[in-house]
């Protein structure tokens, strides 16, 4: 078995790390956690035509690739989160409408998205509802030709840049999972407000908050009921191979980090480097990176090609890398010593931005559940 990657994605990464090196480093490398620069970055993303790779030709993109997707989020993820964010949110908070919105609201949306000229956001979690995700108590009653709704969401990234939010919201709560459906929120829209809350990384966190909000009726996406197949079987089935992508780029990162930091300090009269118990780290960490690139590739590389029974390798593409990223950003801190802890050094914050991937997009436990739940209904040989 080979993977290769084709001449045009060999193309786009070293595009990607151009771009990354020449025009987004400036802009965030002094204000990465302390300015939200993502309007900047959505219209550079724009720019640069990386949205394309999101967004179906007749709406002026190339149709969906996530082998490319998962190449620009490598990149970008080694250079900057909020990078990350802002070319993500083409796609995660797109996907709905391309998949399962109705001509008129493809066509209001999509060519915008492909430009820079916005992007969404994906609010599907609630205070009480993460894992869970049929536990959401928001709800959307009818009323004449608006949707009124009322509920929380909490944790939803890049809502503050994102020009409308994809909301998952249920018409019919006596029917669990099959009573969700999804709404596009314009912003702003009176009676949905934000509040912002910090979290361990960089910029703050975001709940949304609905009351007797009125989203008129040509804003539900698909047929009611269609909010989990929407979430959970399209977008997140298929944007989780590309947090692994993301992670993977995070672990690669912070490896290059402390293998110079080795080479250059010195204890004992020599680099750290030279001794055994470090170069066994380095070890450890580049056999890990390469395992994780393999899975999450192969994934991203049969999702391409349509092959089913993707749900067990996306789940062990994001596991997996997301996890490794956890462990290699952990022990180049411990490579940098105290240094490690400091602002001033990358890995300080590199191991603070890894220790979100195996929490969203579906925790490593929810992960497992999904490949133990795939092998007890499909066997071992595939
Ligand atoms: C940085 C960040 C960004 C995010 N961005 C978004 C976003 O843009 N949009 C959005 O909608 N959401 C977003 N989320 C929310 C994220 O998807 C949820 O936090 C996640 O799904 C977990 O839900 P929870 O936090 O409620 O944890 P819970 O579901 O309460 O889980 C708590 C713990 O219990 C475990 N657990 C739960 N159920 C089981 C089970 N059945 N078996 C074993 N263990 C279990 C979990 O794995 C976890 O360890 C984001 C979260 C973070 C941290």
């Amino acid at each position: 078995m080979i993977i290769e990657f084709s001449a045009e994605e060999e193309m786009l990464r070293q595009q990607v790390r151009r771009f990354a090196q020449e025009k987004i480093l400036p802009l965030t490398a002094k204000v990465e956690e302390t300015e939200n620069v993502g309007p900047q970055l959505v219209k550079m993303m724009g720019e640069q035509g990386l949205y394309t790779i999101f967004i179906p030709e007749q709406y002026g993109g190339v149709g969906l690739k996530v082998v490319s997707i998962c190449i620009v989020r490598e990149e970008l993820c080694k250079v900057s989160s909020q990078a990350d964010l802002a070319f993500t949110y083409g796609g995660l908070g797109t996907y709905g409408i391309t998949y399962a919105g109705n001509e008129q609201q493809k066509k209001k949306y999509l060519p915008r998205v492909v430009k820079g000229e916005m992007v969404g956001a994906f609010a599907l979690t609630e205070p009480s509802a993460g894992s869970d995700v049929a536990a959401m108590r928001t709800t959307a009653r009818r009323e004449g030709d608006y949707y009124v709704l009322n509920g929380e969401k909490i944790f939803i990234t890049f809502s503050d840049v994102a020009k409308f939010w994809l909301t998952f919201a249920k018409t019919d709560p006596t029917k669990g999972r099959k009573g969700i459906s999804l709404f596009i929120v314009d912003v702003p829209t009176p009676r949905a407000e934000m509040r912002r809350f910090p979290i361990i990384a960089g910029l703050p966190e975001i709940s949304l908050i609905f009351t007797d909000c009125k989203i008129p009726r040509e804003n539900l996406v698909g047929a009611e009921g269609d909010g989990w197949d929407i979430a959970l079987g399209a977008t997140l089935n298929t944007f989780r191979i590309t947090v692994g992508a993301a992670a993977l780029g995070m672990a690669e990162a912070a490896f290059a980090e402390a293998y110079r930091y080795a080479q250059k300090r010195e204890a004992f009269g020599q680099p750290i480097g030279y001794y055994q118990a470090i170069q066994l780290k380095l070890a450890d960490m580049a056999t890990e990176i390469e395992a994780a690139r393999w899975l999450v590739y192969r994934a991203a590389y049969l999702r391409d090609k349509g092959v089913p029974r993707n749900l067990k390798m996306a789940s062990m593409a994001k596991l997996f890398a997301t996890e490794v990223a956890g462990r290699v950003t952990d022990e180049a801190v411990q490579i940098h010593g105290g240094y490690g802890l400091c602002k001033e050094f990358k890995v300080e914050r590199l191991f603070r931005e890894a220790r979100m991937p195996r929490i969203y997009e579906g925790t490593s436990e929810i992960q497992r559940l999904t490949i133990a739940r795939e092998l007890m209904k499909r066997g071992i040989e595939d």
